[in-house]
């Protein structure tokens, strides 16, 4: 796991306990390793002589990765980052798991439904561009609303610009996509222009930021007899398709999870 800061990553713990749990450990290991900007390229030249097969890469290299690699998946091209590397033969070839990861982890496909992603950063590009391809209807709210309508345009999304509060009953699936949640101010929802009485029971709620506590919104979605899918599920989900495409081995889930909240 390439990225800066990289201290925090819970994916060396993900992706060891899977290697134990299969009896693999011996043959292989994952490590974090921080590369500032401007080493990018050379850090990740250096990777296959040492024995690596491939890397994850996390903020801020994923345009960087993409960028670099000789050969790029449809998920990576189109959204325009990649989050792993695989090297074979003297080439590299770029994918984006945080896609495929953020579908395996919602309960039901998103296909029809009304999804309301909240956010127009990193996370939220692969998101909307997962949605839209499953044949969701997308519509953003970001802080900085340009870069909602820009993201939209792209992606072939729509794009909401609110005063107050955001019209969250009107919509099935709702997914925080910004870094709001973090910081356990308990103003979160006040933040996203959420509030409590538009969330129901009816929704499925995706929270990507993780961290030693619930989130507000994972809390209140909760106590409002939402499904919510927090961010480790979604961490693990994508760590599971990594590992899949490096291994060619279906990894213990349970095992990962466990591993991402130690
Ligand atoms: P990013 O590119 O920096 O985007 C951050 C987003 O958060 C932007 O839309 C930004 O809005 C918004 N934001 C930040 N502070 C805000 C505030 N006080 N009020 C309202 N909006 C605010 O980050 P990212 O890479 O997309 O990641 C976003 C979050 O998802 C992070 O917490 C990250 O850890 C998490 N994440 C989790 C997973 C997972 O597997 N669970 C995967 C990827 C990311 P502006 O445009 O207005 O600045």
């Amino acid at each position: 796991m390439i990225g800066h800061p990289i201290a925090h990553s819970h994916s060396p713990a993900i992706h060891t306990a899977a290697f134990e749990a299969l009896g693999l450990a011996d043959e292989w290991s994952y490590e974090a390793i921080d590369v500032p900007p401007g080493e990018f390229s050379e850090r990740v030249g250096e990777l296959p002589s040492r024995g690596f097969v491939g890397a994850n890469v996390t903020v801020p290299h994923k345009g960087a990765a993409l960028a670099l690699a000789d050969t790029a998946s449809d998920p990576a091209g189109e959204i325009g980052a990649a989050n792993m590397l695989s090297f074979s033969r003297g080439t590299v070839a770029a994918d984006n798991t945080d896609a495929p990861g953020f579908l395996a982890a919602l309960p039901t496909s998103p296909a029809g439904a009304r999804a309301l992603v909240l956010g127009a950063g990193g996370a939220a590009r692969a998101v909307v561009w997962a949605l839209v391809r499953e044949g969701a209807t997308v519509e953003i709210w970001n802080r900085t609303a340009e870069r909602a309508e820009r993201l939209a345009d792209e992606l072939g999304a729509a794009s909401l610009r609110v005063e107050a509060e955001l019209p969250s009953r009107e919509f099935e699936l709702l997914v925080n996509c910004t870094s709001v949640g973090l910081d356990a101010t308990g103003s979160d929802l006040g933040l996203l222009h959420l509030t409590a009485e538009e969330i129901g029971p009816d929704h499925v709620v995706v929270d990507l930021p993780y961290g030693a506590t619930d989130t507000e919104l994972a809390r209140t979605a909760r106590e409002r007899g939402a499904t919510v899918v927090d961010g480790f599920e979604v961490l693990v989900r994508q760590g599971a398709a990594s590992f899949r495409i490096w291994t060619g081995v279906d990894p213990p889930l349970d095992v990962m999870r466990a591993a991402a909240r130690r």
